[in-house]
């Protein structure tokens, strides 16, 4: 390849800053392989000037060069997408008369939309497919690269029969249009790829669906084929079991096994029910966040669940979601017009507004566990996680310009005192920034935007935290704090969120006297530790897998009499427990002792209290405790005094 080129040399420049000089015409895999060959072994294509491409591509210019490997998200993707591939040339060798659409990589895997012509393929040719692609992959055949003109191009795919590449090609222009071939199989696609197929070491076919044509549901329904690979076996297996744990862990299924939430067709799709154990749960998680912010100096408020048309022309929600929201609510008579509440601020802004403020009365912090209501697709509706119906556990400061960067730290110590206390310890932090190549999107001024963000990134690293920035994810009013938790598988979820707002108190004309006699408008900051009550107990449970801290498992304590003779006794223990604020219930039931001792396990019953003869007697508890087994006998007064203990171990105050 190096002999088409000139002798001239170019200058490569790696992530370290490190400057190598090559031939002009080099490779991304040729540069490997001069550092070293197991690096080279690994490559799977490169970042060159900050585009990720064909690592046996020739660099003709200088050139900055990132090698991608496993490690890399778009070494992954890339490995993903060219799987898609090699996924679609097994089926193609199964079933000769199948067409291809598109192939993405996703996040996990990727995706082959196809026309099966009539063939089907279900769960039991899962295996078939994945032996053809390993058998395949083994072949090493590589990922050839071919430029062709759009008229070579449509011949080929009119020859093949195949109208969904040709609709394709229909919007490539000429000039632009590549080929790859790997093995028997030839794709419209403009890469990039890995070198060869020999890198995928493992396949797996994850699940197969019905996806219609270019999303459209007038046209033909096409199947979707979705599959994983790896570069080792031994990954996939890891993949594997951690797809099962999640499976246990998932919140709709523990929610349901605890007794904690439902959801009824009747009611409606995405508006979950609140078991007396799930109520319980919530309960406790408001509280401990409403004594937090009493210390911090928020005030509670209540507002209603509706609020007039008029009210979000004026905060202008109505006009960036109207259309995509739950449509107007009209009476029956004098013609008014209601939408159900998308967000808690317009209601607050009217609280502020509702009689003259002076700046003695600053920061006037506004808190409500507030519910709303947002139209979501039913088929973008799971579990908890994404509902019609939510409750944020929402608060509004309205403060002087003075006091923003203050008030901010404060809200950030009372995410970080929230995220402690339930035990989410691995989270980051991300500035959303308006997306500066489309300001139109934006209500407000350059200068008001520079402020709050400048704010934000001083306050954030004041605090300590590390942060990433990311354009265009701030809210149309203002830019943004998001913290993001990891659960414990991994997965990455966005909780709390602080916002610094400008234009709000502009379109609800706030206005505050000043020491200066003067009006000013005051600023508002948006704040929701949890993000949403829904939300968060989703990702609680799955982070606990349901094993709840003492304090706020719904039920803290069972009772198991050891048999029917001691039904009394145990019912003293628990009305004596209950007086101190210990939860939990006796098990009546006429059943062996071992099967109680069971059955409260599966339950996750966090202390089991076995009474019999010998407790009756002596006025005694017999005391288990889940993951530490037996903690002997204790009278009633020292497993209060152990209980509360255990209890508040958790729950420090706030400040
Ligand atoms: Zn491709
Ligand atoms: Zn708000």
């Amino acid at each position: 390849m190096l002999d088409l080129f000139t002798n001239k040399m170019i200058k490569i420049t790696l992530p370290d800053g490190s400057e190598r000089e090559y031939q002009e015409g080099v490779s991304s895999m040729e540069i490997a392989l001069s550092i070293s060959e197991g690096l080279a072994r690994n490559v799977l294509a490169a970042k060159v000037n900050g585009k990720v491409q064909d690592a046996n591509l020739p660099i003709l210019e200088n050139a900055t060069v990132q090698l991608l490997t496993w490690n890399d998200t778009d070494g992954k993707s890339t490995f993903w997408h060219s799987s898609a591939h090699l996924m679609a040339e097994a089926l193609e060798a199964l079933y000769p008369k199948v067409k291809f659409w598109v192939g993405p990589p996703l996040e996990n895997g990727f995706y082959y939309d196809v026309d099966t012509n009539g063939e089907s393929i279900s769960q039991d040719d899962f295996k078939k497919i994945e032996d053809k692609m390993l058998e395949l992959a083994r072949q090493k055949n590589d990922y050839v690269r071919i430029p062709m003109s759009k008229v070579d191009a449509i011949e080929y795919f009119t020859e093949k029969g195949d109208e969904y590449k040709l609709d394709l090609l229909s919007n490539l222009e000429d000039g632009s249009i590549t080929f790859y071939r790997q093995g028997n199989f030839t794709d419209l696609c403009r890469g990039p790829h890995i070198p060869n197929t020999g890198f995928i070491k493992a396949a797996k076919i994850m699940n197969v669906a019905g996806a219609y044509f270019k999303g459209d549901q007038n046209n033909k329904m096409l199947t979707r084929i979705y599959g994983i690979t790896f570069p080792k076996q031994k990954e996939l297996d890891e993949y594997v079991h951690l797809l099962e744990e999640a499976k246990k862990r998932d919140h709709r299924k523990l929610g349901q096994e605890l007794d904690l939430f439902t959801f009824s067709e009747k009611v409606g799709k995405g508006l979950p029910l609140w078991l007396p154990k799930g109520a319980m749960l919530r309960e406790r998680l408001e509280s401990f966040l409403r004594k937090a912010q009493v210390r911090a100096g928020y005030q509670q408020v209540v507002t209603p669940h509706i609020g007039s048309k008029q009210l979000y022309l004026t905060s202008g929600h109505w006009e960036k979601y109207g259309k995509d929201s739950f449509q107007p609510i009209n009476t029956p008579e004098e013609g008014e017009e209601f939408l159900l509440k998308p967000m808690n601020c317009p209601h607050h802004c009217e609280i502020y507004a509702s009689r003259p403020r002076s700046y003695r009365d600053l920061p006037l912090r506004l808190a409500e566990f507030g519910t709303v209501y947002r139209y979501e697709q039913s088929g973008e509706l799971h579990g908890l996680t994404r509902v019609r119906g939510f409750t944020q556990d929402d608060a509004h400061i309205f403060c002087t310009d003075d006091q923003v960067e203050d008030e901010f730290k404060k809200v950030i110590d009372l995410v970080l005192y929230v995220f402690k206390s339930l035990g989410f310890e691995d989270f980051s932090a991300q500035v959303s920034l308006r997306d500066p190549e489309n300001k139109a999107k934006y209500f407000g001024s350059d200068e008001a935007w520079d402020k709050a963000e400048n704010a934000i990134r001083r306050a954030a690293a004041e605090k300590g935290l590390k942060t990433i920035e990311e354009l265009g994810e701030a809210a149309f009013y203002g830019p943004k704090l998001d913290f993001m938790v990891k659960d414990a598988l991994g997965r990455k979820w966005q909780l709390g969120t602080i916002q610094v707002d400008y234009q709000l108190p502009t379109r609800f004309n706030l206005e505050y006297i000043g020491s200066d006699n003067q009006k000013h408008r005051p600023v508002m900051i948006h704040r929701a530790p949890f993000g949403s009550m829904e939300r968060f107990v989703a990702i609680l449970i799955e982070n606990t897998g349901g094993n709840f801290p003492l304090w706020l498992s719904p039920d803290q304590i069972a009772i198991l009499p050891i048999s029917e003779k001691y039904q009394d006794y145990a019912n003293d223990v628990f009305l004596t427990l209950q007086e101190q604020d210990i939860r939990g219930y006796v098990d009546h039931r006429d059943e062996k002792i071992g099967r109680k001792i069971r059955d409260a396990e599966v339950n996750k019953l966090p202390l089991m209290l076995i009474v019999g003869e010998k407790e009756a007697e002596e006025g005694k508890v017999s005391v288990r405790r889940k993951g530490e087994g037996d903690l002997g006998s204790m009278t009633i007064g020292e497993f209060i005094d152990y209980a509360k203990a255990e209890i508040n171990k958790n729950i420090p105050q706030f400040r």
